[in-house]
């Protein structure tokens, strides 16, 4: 089994701008503990971040605009951002492998089971699982390092992650220690 932590839209807009919402924040410290044991274990981190332009679909007919490409709201928030070693893919809409190199990366690495994190819970993380199922990559979903806006996004957006994608629901400290072991 070949790993790698996908840190999905853990963005200035997403935190703490046009689209913020505290429950994001509050995922901060697991995430930052999740991504620092992963470089130590050489196990590869891949931000994959909205990096939109005004006119994309999502902006104009759902979301307003947010994570703007090239903007302040578009970068990764301060206590998680990518040092050298880890990998940032930029997608236009939910999906992480919607029309991006994601898909290579992870075959270039070796990956078979991707370590899904960031947010939204029943948004950007769900379909981006969805587009890992259809590739044929086993799912792990950490489940104190994701949120939703809402408690009830989070919770029903966790059971359908299991329910349709088969994903392992596991804690950071559960993830941290399977690679100790
Ligand atoms: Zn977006």
């Amino acid at each position: 089994m070949k790993e790698a932590v996908i840190v999905i839209d853990m963005l200035n807009d997403f935190v703490t701008g046009a689209l913020r919402c505290e429950r994001a924040q509050r995922i901060v410290p697991s995430l930052r503990k999740l991504i620092e044991a992963a470089r130590e274990r050489n196990v590869p981190v891949i931000y994959v971040n909205d990096a939109h332009h005004e006119v994309d679909f999502e902006v104009v007919r759902r979301w307003g605009k947010h994570a703007l490409k090239g903007t302040i709201g578009a970068q990764v928030v301060p206590e998680l951002k990518p040092i050298e070693g880890d990998y940032v893919v930029e997608k236009r809409t939910y999906s992480g492998f919607f029309e991006t190199g994601l898909d290579p990366l992870l075959r270039s690495l070796g990956v078979d089971t991707v370590i899904l994190s960031g947010i939204h819970t029943h948004v950007c993380v769900k379909h981006t699982a969805a587009d890992a199922f259809f590739r044929g990559y086993k799912i792990v979903v950490a489940k104190d390092g994701v949120e939703a806006f809402t408690q009830k996004d989070h919770e029903e957006g966790l059971k359908y992650l299991e329910y349709a994608y088969g994903a392992e629901l596991k804690d950071v400290d559960e993830i941290i220690s399977g690679w100790k072991g």
